[in-house]
């Protein structure tokens, strides 16, 4: 029979790399404990239109890269999420959050997300999304706390020396005065713009500026500002994160061309990124989206949120060499010399299990040695073996495999001594 092979653009993550993804989600668990994110988990697959609306028709999401799907027996599309941002809002305002004394409203998700995108290194149709979002505050300080959250997570596993770009997008009325100029630039250069950037000159002319093609960057290089139309009030926001990320004594440059591909970013702009990662090099991006909530028909609500994915962080570690300490072996192999044992053997590898101790068991009929070598490649700590004389008098012979130390105990102490042994 002809083999079936896994979908183009995703992966299996096999036992010996698991172990990695299980350390870095941990982690990212953690760190959301101490800065006071909760977690929230929404469906896989959301009404298509919730990522039209809350993405923007104007992005690569929703231009190219949704999987959709006909609903069956019903008129609406589903999608699978591409991006966890648009569920967390349509929850927050499904589910009244905001009504919750306990504000901002601080949420973190952790998990699968698919877009249908040309694979390669740290691309992927699959992939796992890290992300957090907080509803309710327009202070400039959270907008750090979220870009701090981000950083002291690359930080805790060991990656350092990455760089923060910085800008701010402004409001829609700052975006509204920019327009204009901006407009007046690029029409003059219109027909030589990519075909991706000539669709979106009228729509989204801001995101003329973030285009990868080479030639687009050239020909908008002197393209004016939008730092430079940002009201006071949105100028003042801006300066207030950057002292806040000082204070913090996170490193950032501004990038005034940065413009997240996502329609409804407002203000704050930021993407975290490594310089030795190669074609993709950013690693997180996240932003302000003070329109966001209202759009998915909540109240007026300010929101500032990060995505990452774990597979370009697991990248970068590799890239910079950075092994992660993650914990292998079983506590405890039993050996038994003869068929005798083995019902003996398995009532206790039982009893140490139920007393949070990893055990394993032959099951493969091996002789005595190769037992005690399987023991090895299982980076056993101890081996606990069942000869002849041990079954005969109700003992067992514990073996610490690092020192070879070992000892006999009565088998109904077993558990109480590997428990203490173990440490
Ligand atoms: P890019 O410009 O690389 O396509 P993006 O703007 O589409 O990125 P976001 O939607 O902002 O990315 O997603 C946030 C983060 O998720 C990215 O910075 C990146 O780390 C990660 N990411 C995005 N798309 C993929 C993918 N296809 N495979 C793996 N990780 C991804
Ligand atoms: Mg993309």
């Amino acid at each position: 029979m002809k083999k079936i092979q896994i979908p183009r653009g995703t992966q299996d993550i096999l036992p010996g790399t698991v172990e990695l993804w299980q350390y870095v989600e941990s982690k990212a668990r953690d760190l959301c404990r101490r800065f006071n994110y909760q977690e929230i988990r929404t469906p896989l697959f959301e009404s298509t239109e919730l990522f039209q609306r809350g993405v923007g028709e104007t992005t690569d999401i929703v231009e190219k890269e949704m999987y959709s799907v006909a609903n069956p027996r019903s008129t609406d599309a589903l999608t699978l999420r591409p991006e966890g941002t648009a569920g967390a809002v349509r929850s927050y305002v499904e589910n009244k959050m905001y009504g919750s004394p306990n504000q901002p409203t601080k949420l973190y998700y952790l998990g699968p997300m698919f877009r249908h995108e040309r694979p390669q290194a740290g691309r992927y149709r699959q992939f796992v999304q890290f992300g957090v979002e907080a509803i309710g505050s327009s202070d400039p300080a959270i907008d750090a706390e979220v870009i701090g959250l981000a950083i002291r997570l690359y930080q805790e596993l060991g990656l350092t020396g990455l760089s923060v770009e910085l800008n701010s997008v402004g409001t829609l009325e700052d975006r509204a005065r920019h327009r204009e100029v901006l407009l007046a630039h690029l029409n003059a250069v219109r027909s030589e713009l990519c075909e991706d950037c000539q669709s979106r000159i009228d729509r989204n002319p801001l995101r003329v500026l973030d285009c990868k093609n080479e030639k687009c960057r050239t020909l908008t290089k002197d393209a004016p500002s939008i730092l430079d139309y940002l009201s006071e009030e949105t100028a003042a926001h801006f300066e207030a994160v950057k002292g806040y990320l000082d204070a913090l004594e996170i490193p950032y440059y501004v990038n005034p061309r940065l413009v997240r591909g996502l329609d409804y970013y407002t203000q704050t702009a930021f993407e975290i990124k490594m310089a030795e990662i190669g074609a993709v090099e950013t690693l997180c991006g996240g932003g302000r989206y003070n329109g966001l909530v209202a759009e998915l028909g909540g109240d007026d609500m300010p929101g500032i949120g990060f995505a990452l994915s774990i597979e370009r962080l697991l990248l970068a570690l590799e890239k910079k060499g950075i092994q992660l300490p993650t914990e292998t072996g079983i506590d405890c192999y039993l050996v038994v010399q003869t068929p005798e044992a083995k019902r003996t053997a398995f009532v206790l590898a039982d009893q140490l299990r139920q007393a949070g101790v990893s055990a394993e068991i032959d099951y493969l009929d091996r002789k005595m040695k190769a037992q005690l070598k399987q023991a090895d490649r299982l980076e056993a700590r101890f081996t606990a073996i069942i000869g002849e004389a041990e079954l005969a008098n109700g003992t067992v012979v514990v073996k610490e495999m690092a020192t070879g130390e070992q000892e006999e105990v009565k088998q109904s102490e077993l558990v109480a001594a590997l428990v203490a042994k173990r440490g």
